[in-house]
């Protein structure tokens, strides 16, 4: 079987390279082989397939560097299998997954134990990221090396916020070693106390508890202290206040490592979504206020966020079935990151490169990773985009094992037509789905 693949008439979208026009793409054993000009003659070699484009975006495969695919320990949530499903359908050629399983990923045998799994899926690829501490605890570093060794490609305590001042800079150190970037979760404890949303006017009428916007904000201000003494790179997951974008944006003014991301909810919902006891609405960050919503959305245009990501987080029904104060944080996010995102190109001025280099070329960069680049010799790792189809989004019809998602119902613009990783088609969508909802399925053939 030949390996080339040839996808004609679409418009290539490649920051990394400064390409955003008509191109054809032929990617031959696993790789980008050539960038052609519209119409050029298909290579000698035997084509396999050829894509047919026309009216589509295709960007270098997306990368979701927060994800959690909750194998080993709680596979009922999800799986690796479910979750890398979920993943291409979403568009992601690639996923990095946090260390929140059961047991830790928090040495060698668990990072290798995800590596094996995801390479027999077959599907998106997986980046494991190992804990900062053992078991989350916030005590002691966990085997960083070892997991480097093993495949690791960045450290953190996702979900557990570091309160160790201590700890987080033998850590920043220590990662620095291996080139590894931290990914902090900042939330200062202390100041959060019990909130379970936003303390704004609304957890004040709905009678919940509130997490300030101080608590993110004092643990960034503690982290870039720290980062500007020790060196090391710091990456500030799933920002929520205008306060942590300023803050990020004036530490990279003056040099810092520091890179942050967004998700698709907290630049989309704010916390009046929370209204009505809403537990799909219930996340750590929480969601915060329309001006905090304003700040993400310029922080992205301006480059102050360079990342967004999903922080995709299943949960089976029965944690989020109960009341506001005792249900589980987060949402999935992997099959509706592609046209949340796609919705700032109506509502904002950042242009479809920003968003491609957000989801794609940036995550690369950060976790050190092939892809991100359509340039000859980059891995074959394309998502094809179809930015006009309208479908409405469909908890029941997710490929995660998972269904919890304020978006259901939504109308939203822009599919995953193809995922293609190493050359290998491993998601499309059925051409009769081209209407309304898309029927999709995982790419099996190829
Ligand atoms: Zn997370």
């Amino acid at each position: 079987m030949s390996a080339v693949l040839v996808i004609r008439g679409g418009t290539l979208i490649d920051p990394a390279n400064g390409v955003h026009g008509p191109h054809d793409l032929v990617i031959s054993d696993g790789v980008v082989a050539q960038v052609l000009d519209p119409g050029a003659p298909a290579p000698a070699a035997d084509v396999a397939e050829t894509i047919d484009a026309t009216g589509a975006w295709v960007v270098p495969g997306l990368i979701d560097m927060h994800v959690h695919l909750r194998e080993p320990g709680y596979e009922y949530k999800e799986t690796i299998e479910t979750g890398s499903r979920a993943a291409v359908a979403g568009g992601f050629a690639a996923v990095a997954c946090m260390a929140n399983t059961n047991p830790v990923n928090d040495n060698a045998a668990v990072t290798e134990f995800i590596r094996e799994r995801a390479a027999a899926c077959g599907l998106t690829r997986v980046y494991p990221i190992g804990a900062v501490s053992r078991g989350l605890g916030g005590e002691q570093l966990a085997e960083i090396g070892e997991m480097h060794a093993a495949g690791i490609v960045g450290v953190s305590d996702d979900g557990m916020p570091i309160m160790d001042g201590g700890l987080m800079r033998r850590a920043l150190e220590y990662a620095a070693m291996f080139d590894l970037p931290v990914i902090v979760h900042e939330q200062d404890d202390c100041i959060a106390g019990e909130g379970v949303m936003h303390e704004g006017s609304i957890s004040m009428r709905l009678g919940l508890r509130g997490v300030p916007a101080a608590a993110e904000e004092a643990m960034i201000a503690r982290d870039l202290a720290l980062l500007a003494r020790t060196g090391g790179r710091l990456h500030v997951a799933h920002i929520s206040t205008a306060g942590a974008v300023d803050l990020i944006r004036h530490a990279k003014r003056r040099g810092l490592p520091v890179t942050a991301e967004v998700t698709p909810h907290h630049f989309t919902l704010t916390d009046e979504s929370v209204d009505g006891y809403n537990t799909n609405a219930k996340m750590n960050p929480p969601l915060r206020t329309r001006a905090d919503v304003d700040a993400v959305r310029a922080g992205i245009a301006d480059g102050s966020i360079d990342v967004i990501a999903t922080d995709h987080a299943p949960h089976h029904r029965d944690e989020k079935d109960v009341e506001f104060d005792r249900a589980a944080n987060g949402i999935v996010g992997l099959e509706t990151a592609l046209p949340l995102t796609l919705r700032l190109l109506d509502e904002t001025a950042i242009g479809i490169e920003t968003l491609v280099r957000a989801m794609s070329t940036n995550p690369a960069h950060v976790l050190g990773v092939p892809g991100g680049s359509l340039g000859v010799g980059s891995p074959g790792d394309v998502t094809v985009i179809d930015p006009a189809r309208r479908w409405v989004i469909d908890p029941a019809r997710f490929l995660s094992r998972s269904r919890n998602t304020p978006f259901g119902g939504l109308t939203v613009r822009g599919v995953a037509t193809h995922t293609i990783v190493g050359g290998r088609v491993v998601w499309r969508t059925m051409p009769e789905a081209l209407s309304r909802s898309a029927a999709v399925r995982p790419g099996g053939a190829a």
